[in-house]
């Protein structure tokens, strides 16, 4: 199977090529060129299998130059329990009510969703690497909104043959996240701030990537650049698994019939998660509708209700950080993937470059909302939903989290859709202790790490122990940079 960027379908790749570059030179993201099929008694046959086997059989389908005996080696790695995840299931689904259901995809090593990819991506990655003939040093560069900066350095600590350079927004990320990115161990590691936010963050680092000159000055040092930010297929990949597998555990619970439907609920920023679910639809799990979850920044709810995508807006910093985003790279998947032009990608994407926004086609947007719903709220919606949840069904919900479920509420109501949902739960509410801690009625979370304790303490159940064992960890960086010096930071770095 080849891969095409979403920009010009004449720059065809093989899946390791895809994985090395990242981000397409063109600009553009890759995908690859069809949809591999699951039929429903592919899906009853994945039932009784451990999760990293149910990951490889999905990645596989999309990586014909991997061996299943390669891509489950990795797997097994990367999934590993108790080593990197607390639970053999990796990515338990919960049930919340009869109609509800909540997939915790936060029991890797840094306590949110992105390990489920980041475990695996540094696998694909050197393998990729060694596929391709590339033998230069390979720099992984992060733009983050905060959980992505620490799965990405805890995958790609001490890696061989790897270095990886994390930049976050100044002021832009929760206290906890902080931490865990300036405390990271490793001999391959780099943290930096950027004064901006992350939309400055991912844009520079963009800018970096299609810096031909510098380029060729780290080539001449021996390094390339990749990515580990959701623009690399290697990322999305892995998401689409546990998709497969949220389906695989209700139908093992008889929550759904084989073939039925189930409506899935991303809380959305980058449309990476959302996307990996779109992927499953149409491999063949069976989904009626995919919500998308915004917080106050809400330019996706704009833009799937009316087909106008427009990035000039206020940005708000929110409690749930990881979605305060205005530029959602991997929406230019799904242009591609429903216009099926390169050529329409082009045209927006130059727009939106040119103007902050665009609109799309009429057809584009009917094939768009067909499949989607969309919905926002704000930080004092998403306090509600965790104080409800909590003391209605003992349950504690993060931030992120929370904001899917206050918008599946919403729609809810304005659709009477009664067909079972899956809300992907994307971080620990321990990444988010103070926000948790007030939703609940602690009206003074206590400063530093003690906060974990508290909020350990006041709702009943430990910490997870990455978080509980931060305390006490040293700093190891403390640079912030202006965002228009990022390539200076990155050839500092590769001295
Ligand atoms: C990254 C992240 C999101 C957003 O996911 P996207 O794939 O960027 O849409 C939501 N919640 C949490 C906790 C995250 O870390």
């Amino acid at each position: 199977m080849y891969y095409v960027s979403t920009r010009d379908s004449a720059r065809r790749v093989t899946a390791s090529e895809a994985i090395v570059e990242g981000l397409s030179r063109d600009g553009g993201l890759y995908l690859p060129e069809s949809i591999p099929q699951l039929l429903v008694d592919d899906l009853i046959a994945m039932i009784p299998l451990p999760y990293p086997e149910r990951a490889a059989r999905v990645m596989k389908l999309f990586l014909d130059e991997f061996s299943m005996q390669e891509l489950l080696g990795y797997a097994k790695k990367a999934y590993a329990a108790p080593q990197k995840f607390d639970t053999p299931a990796c990515a338990p689904v919960v049930r919340l009510d009869s109609a509800t259901y909540i997939q915790e995809l936060w029991h890797g090593p840094t306590c949110a969703f992105k390990d489920m990819a980041l475990q695996m991506l540094p696998y694909l990655l050197t393998a990729s690497m060694q596929k391709t003939g590339e033998q230069k040093t390979v720099c992984i560069l992060v733009a983050t909104s905060g959980d992505t900066g620490k799965a990405a350095l805890e995958g790609f600590r001490d890696v061989p043959g790897t270095k990886i350079l994390v930049f976050y927004p100044d002021g832009g990320v929760s206290d906890i996240q902080k931490l865990q990115m300036v405390t990271q161990e490793g001999r391959n590691v780099g943290v930096a701030a950027v004064r901006g936010n992350f939309d400055d963050a991912q844009s520079g680092v963009k800018r970096i990537f299609s810096d031909e000159t510098l380029r060729r000055t780290l080539a001449e040092r021996g390094f390339v650049l990749s990515s580990a930010n959701s623009i690399n297929w290697g990322r999305v990949l892995p998401q689409i698994a546990y998709y497969v597998s949220a389906y695989c555990d209700l139908l093992a619970a008889g929550a759904v019939k084989a073939g039925k439907p189930v409506n899935i609920c991303v809380p959305t920023g980058n449309f990476g998660n959302i996307l990996a679910a779109w992927y499953a639809k149409h491999m063949g799990v069976p989904v009626k509708t995919l919500i998308c979850a915004s917080n106050e920044n809400d330019v996706l709810t704009e833009f799937i209700r009316t087909g106008v995508y427009n990035s000039r807006r206020p940005f708000y910093q929110t409690a749930s950080p990881s979605m305060d985003i205005l530029i959602s790279s991997n929406l230019e998947r799904l242009l591609r993937l429903l216009s099926g032009s390169d050529e329409a990608v082009r045209g927006y994407m130059r727009q939106l470059g040119e103007t902050g926004s665009y609109r799309v086609d009429e057809k584009l947007h009917r094939a768009i909302a067909a499949e989607f719903a969309a919905g926002s709220c704000t930080d004092r919606e998403g306090a509600e939903q965790i104080s409800r949840r909590f003391s209605r069904d003992g349950y504690l919900l993060d931030t992120h989290t929370a904001i899917a479920m206050a918008v599946l509420e919403q729609y809810r109501a304005e659709t009477n859709d009664a067909v079972p949902t899956v809300v992907a739960s994307t971080a620990s509410p321990f990444k988010f202790c103070a926000s948790v801690l007030r939703a609940i009625g602690q009206t003074e979370p206590v400063a530093g790490t003690a906060v974990i304790d508290q909020l350990a303490r006041v709702c009943g159940t430990p910490a997870p122990r990455p978080l509980a064992e931060l305390a006490g960890k040293p700093v190891r960086f403390c640079r912030v940079v202006e965002r228009s010096c990022l390539a200076d930071a990155v050839t500092e770095f590769l001295r």
